[in-house]
């Protein structure tokens, strides 16, 4: 357990996909004045440095963030980005890189998230790595908002739905393991029923990898039927940049290819959503796609 960092991960396709879908159902519930609060189940450190150590050891976000920037103008590349890719761009280069065109600076979506909510909203956050952890609260820290955000050592899956339903009985809840463990699946699943029981009207957000493990392809059919059978509307999304086979490299070593795909489940998302994605996931296929493996796939009920 433990050896997930996501730093080695900030601003890869899976952050592309989950981010832009995270900011656009923030714009939509923020469209009302009733204040909301956001749950992130795992929040991991809040901020990252993409010319550090960790993100220039792995090089995800080249393939990620990076591509989506420099395919501006390039061929191929559509001609206007879909307001959702745009709006995600303003917010994590423009708004955390000022000046600047490229991100050395990436947002996690403890700092999306409170960049995007207003005074009077609430952003409860769950980190378990003791290190990760520290480097949370120290950011959020840096931002003085007081008690309108709570940094919690605690498991996620666990405490998170003691703030549900919140006072205002209006809430987010992003849940973004890192699946580091085969339980992870499960625990997902009966979160978000127990989620549900207490808050039914609230928006659950889950982010999932697709690889070539059972309990990762049962997921997002599983929570398909719980949200059918709890009769609230769902949509999924998923992205797929490459193929998920194992390469073998020309000395004829097997190596795995990295996260090929993920997805987004949510129930009760922004009616706004699917349209939206229509859009931006084509243009993600065409900009982030690294073979012809590449695809998408949104599906809506409910
Ligand atoms: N949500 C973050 C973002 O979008 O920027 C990324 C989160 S990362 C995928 C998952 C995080 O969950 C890791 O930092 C990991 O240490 C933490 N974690 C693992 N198990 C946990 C648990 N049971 N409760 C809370 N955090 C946990």
């Amino acid at each position: 357990m433990f050896s997930y960092r996501h730093a080695f991960h900030a601003g890869n396709h899976a952050d592309v996909l989950k981010h832009t879908v995270l900011i656009a159902t923030l714009d939509y519930l923020l469209e009302k004045e009733t204040a909301l609060t956001v749950v992130d189940t795992h929040a991991g450190a809040g901020l990252y440095r993409l010319d550090g150590d960790y993100a220039g050891a792995s090089g995800e976000a080249t393939q990620g963030i990076m591509r989506l920037l420099a395919s501006k103008g390039s061929p191929g590349a559509p001609e206007v980005m879909a307001p959702v890719l745009q709006r995600y761009i303003d917010t994590v280069v423009g708004d955390f890189n000022p000046g600047k065109t490229s991100a050395r600076i990436y947002p996690g979506s403890p700092f999306i998230t409170h960049h995007l909510l207003r005074d009077h909203d609430k952003l409860k956050l769950f980190e378990l790595h003791p290190t990760d952890w520290r480097t949370l609260a120290a950011n959020i820290e840096q931002l003085e908002a007081g008690r309108q955000i709570a940094v919690l050592r605690e498991d996620g899956f666990g405490s998170a739905t003691k703030f549900l339903p919140p006072p205002s009985r209006r809430a987010l809840v992003l849940c973004d393991p890192s699946y580091e463990m085969k339980t992870d699946y499960g625990r997902v699943l009966d979160f978000i029923a127990e989620a549900l029981k207490r808050f039914a009207t609230g928006t659950y957000a889950v982010w999932y990898p697709i690889i070539p493990r059972p309990e990762a392809h049962d997921l997002p059919r599983r929570l398909k039927t719980m949200a059918t059978k709890a009769g609230k509307p769902w949509l999924n999304a998923s992205l797929t940049v490459k193929s998920s086979k194992i390469l073998t490299t020309p000395t004829g070593e097997s190596r795995r290819p990295g996260l090929p795909a993920s997805g987004m489940f949510l129930v009760n998302p922004p009616f706004t959503l699917k349209a939206q994605l229509a859009e931006a996931l084509p243009q993600l296929v065409a900009i982030l796609g690294q073979d012809r493996n590449a695809a998408f796939a949104l599906d809506a009920g409910g």
